[in-house]
């Protein structure tokens, strides 16, 4: 295959990860992302407005919400790594269509319900049509998850939740909410009080007695990110995950190495998506009677965005293969969730700067590069939270925190 410059320095380097499957998967997925997601990022987060269902539809059609879901049930029956490389594309174009993947195919652990339900139901997430929001944190639990209040206490056939929850990404257009909940009065049992619940909903409004309203956040359109109050939510007994005993503090945390992964990809997509529009803006700004790609200075900098994309990819590569070979990988998905999240704040900034003032525009993508990458060191675990946690595999946790759940 004959390849421009341009292309030549945004290929990742040819590895033993990539079969030929991968990189058909790659091709269509990054041909997708330009005609379908780019032109829509670039008209609709401007304005701040919602992922069209007709594009939601289109990634249905293509598999994207089933991208892990087995065959029988209606999925592509891919890996992590598969799931990594989609989402990479994906954010490529906009964060929020790469974030929107993570939200189908939680519900086989509702072990209370009929199987024939729930694979029903799984069948529809494949397709996009039964979606997820997760309302895990709440004001006073963020990195601090074991310290979550809101309460879900058992009234005959029926949980009772009240609670308030915080940053809930995609409450109204969700099919369902899962939330954490502390199932115990006693705030000391920390993780092990907590357990994971199920609340169907129509989409477009909120469940029954819950209230709230968008934040005013500064990125990651596509979406909302809503405040909750639950006042008295009562659901089926059996809309419980992993039923009574399972800890919902451990499966969640569990669930979090696929997600940083998947976090890894977002954050290198957007680096990439950064970096081909600053080499693209770069040969072709004159100043000086020369293109700007001509300064020592521009070039060194696209070369350090480059490698530092290339090497947040080849970690986020060994991460998902040892995820796809079912391996513990708590520091190595917490290393490439850092590394990844930092890089992309650098190198998305380093672009910006490249393009001078029209990067501080909305006129160019670049700024929504920037802005989204910044969230990667926030959700799913902030940097200093991923640093703990390697930190605490290298030298075991320290001496005050040793008895902490
Ligand atoms: C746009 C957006 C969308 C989100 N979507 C969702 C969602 O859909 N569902 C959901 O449940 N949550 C969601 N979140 C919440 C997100 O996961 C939290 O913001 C994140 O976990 C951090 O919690 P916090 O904001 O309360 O910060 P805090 O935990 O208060 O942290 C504040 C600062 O203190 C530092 N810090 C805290 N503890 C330690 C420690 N032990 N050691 C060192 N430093 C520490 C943090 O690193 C950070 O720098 C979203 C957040 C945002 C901004």
């Amino acid at each position: 295959m004959v390849m421009n410059r341009s292309e030549d320095a945004v290929q990742e380097a040819s590895s033993g990860y990539m079969t030929d499957e991968r990189r058909m998967i790659q091709e269509v997925a990054r041909d997708f992302t330009m005609k379908e997601v780019l032109p829509v990022a670039n008209e609709l987060d401007p304005v701040q407005g919602d992922i069209p269902m007709e594009l939601r539809e289109k990634m249905g059609e293509m598999g994207y919400f089933g991208i892990r879901i087995p065959g029988e049930y209606g999925g592509l029956g891919l890996g992590v790594f598969e799931y990594c490389l989609i989402a990479e594309e994906l954010a490529r174009g906009w964060m929020s269509v790469a974030s929107i993947i993570a939200r189908a195919g939680g519900v086989m652990g509702v072990v209370g319900w009929p199987l024939e339900k729930r694979i029903e139901l799984t069948k529809k997430a494949a397709k996009g049509e039964y979606l997820a929001a997760v309302a895990l944190s709440e004001p006073d639990a963020g990195s601090d998850l074991a310290n979550v209040s809101c309460r879900a206490v058992l009234d005959g056939d029926e949980w009772v939740i009240t609670g308030s929850k915080y940053w809930c990404t995609f409450a109204d257009g969700a099919d369902y909410i899962q939330v954490l909940c502390r199932v115990d009065s006693d705030k000391k049992s920390r993780g092990r009080g907590l357990r994971s619940f199920v609340v169907e909903k129509n989409r477009g409004e909120l469940p029954a007695n819950v209230h709230g309203s968008p934040i005013p956040k500064i990125g990651y359109f596509g979406w909302k990110t809503y405040e909750l109050a639950f006042d008295e939510c009562r659901i089926p007994k059996e809309n419980i995950i992993g039923g009574e005993e399972t800890e919902g503090f451990k499966s969640t945390v569990s669930g979090l190495e696929v997600a940083r992964a998947h976090t890894a990809a977002r954050a290198i997509g957007l680096a990439r998506g950064a970096l081909e529009d600053a080499m693209a803006y770069a040969q072709e700004r004159v100043q000086f009677g020369q293109p700007i790609s001509d300064f020592q200075e521009t070039r060194f900098k696209l070369a350090r965005m480059a490698s530092e994309i290339e090497a947040a990819r080849q970690l986020m590569y060994f991460v998902a293969t040892e995820a796809d070979n079912r391996r513990r990988l708590d520091k190595e998905a917490a290393m490439v969730k850092w590394f990844a999240a930092e890089m992309a704040e650098r190198v998305t900034s380093d672009a910006l700067q490249i393009l001078g003032g029209a990067g501080y525009t909305k006129l160019h993508a670049v700024e929504r590069y920037w802005r989204d990458a910044r969230l990667t060191k926030i959700f799913e675990g902030t940097s200093e939270i991923q640093l703990r946690i390697i930190s605490d595999r290298l030298l075991g946790r320290p001496t005050n925190r040793q008895r902490q759940s």
